[in-house]
């Protein structure tokens, strides 16, 4: 693998984000070979810290991929640390300096990548202080990775949006959706424009409905203060299920390169019907979770949870129709569902074709057959199935379903690059196929806020699901009155 020379310097160094994901991605990199000599990170929190104690900590995050301590220590050492407050002025001018050194420690060609892994109050401070310390160099590439969330609103991300733009242009900034780093959502694309059996058919004449369930059998844990601002309209709606919408809908790109997608997704999610304010209720449902016993075990209703309002109106549950005005797709709703404390757990696209004209297999010819429905897999397990009608065995004519099921082994999915280290790969390559643009960003904004605004006028009957089950009862009405069901194919 060929080499890559950068240094990474990451803003909340001593988070969560940072010891559970980004250390053990670099340091997968690290052992491919992507990262080799020529690397080094400067982590930096509020803490007070010492190289050597950081160096103990990003050991620990590693211990259960290191083949030896002295490759994890080798590795280790390529690790700096510096406790500041990043509001201060003068930490910038502290790290510039390090950079520096490190720099030429490490003939790091001036290649920079600045990892936002804090709260996004600062993300605008930072990249200000960033340019007018200049800490961004002139040679060499500088890239700013920023995760969610991008906002909570329209306004709020297009303010964010300005701040961040005054020191980096679109092309170096990359923002994370680490849905997008999946691998069976890079799939997608390969499912579509590698098999013309369903690039031919993916169309309005020939699918009925397609949906997107994200299933979460956890409750929020201890996010509860973090969750109680968001809800799980902004917290995977607006990001990880209309980027899948948009995968799922876009047009062919001329190529599989970065901007040619790009173009393509926006240009999707430009097609998305933005709702009037008396339409949502329509087109999307919202849910929140109570309490209930499952195994004769209490499960607390989120009201209940630490760090939330018990009588508080976020929802741990979204289900919607979405709809894409253009010539592919007008007419074919994309349901969409995600929750928290659901009875299943994973992600699945189920896309339901439409059924034949006249079903030769019943008396009447009416009744309708099971329809096929190809399944693709996200997680946790990763793959396809296809469902079929084929004849039972035996007199008559009846038929029965069968699926045509590839699910990758468990040792193939634990083998797949984990999202986070795809990400960072990508990054150090320049290629932000798998980062959200900002065009995407705001439609998505647009998108939702019509909701959000029109459920702020409503006060909701929460909770109206048990912990246990797959979403409130409006849920499942809503697909009835269009004559369809929710597909959950295990
Ligand atoms: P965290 O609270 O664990 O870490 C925050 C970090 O920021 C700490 O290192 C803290 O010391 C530092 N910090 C806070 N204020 C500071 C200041 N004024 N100056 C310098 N450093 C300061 O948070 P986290 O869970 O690691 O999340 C970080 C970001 O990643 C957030 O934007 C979050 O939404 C996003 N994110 C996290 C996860 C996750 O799994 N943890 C998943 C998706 C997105």
């Amino acid at each position: 693998n060929q080499e890559k020379t950068a240094l990474f310097t990451i803003f909340g160094g001593t988070g969560d984000l940072a010891k559970r994901k980004l250390y053990p991605s670099l340091y997968r990199l690290y052992k491919k070979g992507f990262l080799k000599e020529h690397f080094a990170v400067i982590g930096t929190a509020r803490r007070e810290w010492t190289n050597d104690y950081y160096r103990e900590i990003v050991m620990e995050t590693i211990k259960d991929l290191a083949d030896s301590t002295e490759e994890a220590t080798k590795f280790a050492s390529h690790f700096y640390y510096q406790a500041h407050n990043v509001t201060d002025t003068e930490h910038y001018s502290e790290l510039k300096e390090l950079s520096t050194k490190l720099d030429e420690k490490y003939q790091l060609e001036n290649n920079r990548i600045y990892y936002l892994a804090m709260s996004p109050n600062f993300f605008g401070t930072i990249t200000e202080h960033l340019k007018a310390e200049e800490l961004i160099t002139n040679d060499g590439f500088n890239r700013l990775i920023i995760e969610k969330p991008f906002g909570h609103d329209y306004e709020s991300a297009a303010i964010l949006n300005d701040q961040i733009r005054a020191s980096f242009h679109e092309n170096q900034i990359y923002r994370i959706d680490h849905y997008l780093g999946k691998e069976m959502i890079q799939n997608i694309s390969a499912v579509r424009f590698a098999n013309a059996i369903f690039e031919s058919m993916w169309n309005n004449r020939y699918i009925d409905n397609i949906q997107i369930t994200l299933s979460e059998s956890i409750g929020v844990e201890e996010r509860g203060g973090y969750y109680e601002t968001s809800g799980a309209l902004r917290d995977m709606v607006q990001n990880h299920i209309l980027q899948v919408v948009s995968l799922l809908a876009m047009e062919p790109p001329i190529e599989l390169k970065d901007e040619e997608i790009r173009e393509e997704k926006i240009k999707a999610l430009r097609s998305v019907r933005i709702f009037k304010p008396e339409e949502v209720r329509h087109y999307f449902v919202r849910g929140q979770y109570g309490a209930s016993t499952v195994h004769d075990e209490k499960s607390l209703g989120y009201r209940e949870e630490q760090n939330v309002d018990p009588a508080s109106q976020t929802e741990t549950f979204v289900a919607g129709k979405v709809m894409i005005d253009n010539f592919r797709w007008a007419g074919v709703p994309f349901y969409i569902r995600t929750g928290k404390k659901l009875r299943e757990k994973g992600t699945q696209i189920n896309i339901q074709f439409k059924g034949m004209p006249l079903n030769l297999f019943s008396e009447d010819h009416t009744t309708p057959q099971e329809p096929n429905v190809l399944t693709i897999y996200i997680q946790p397990t990763e793959g396809f199935s296809l469902q079929l009608n084929s004849k039972k065995i035996g007199q008559g004519l009846e038929t029965e379903l069968l699926n045509l099921k590839h699910k990758n082994s468990a040792e193939t999915s634990a083998n797949s690059p984990e999202a986070y280290e795809k990400l960072i790969l990508d990054c150090l390559n320049g290629d932000s196929t798998n980062f959200t643009h900002w065009d995407e960003v705001a439609q998505s904004w647009k998108f939702v806020d019509v909701i959000r605004q029109a459920w702020n006028k409503e006060t909701p009957e929460f909770p109206n699901y048990p912990s246990g089950s797959m979403g409130p009862v409006c849920s499942d009405q809503l697909l009835e009155k269009d004559g369809f069901k929710w597909f959950w194919n295990p």
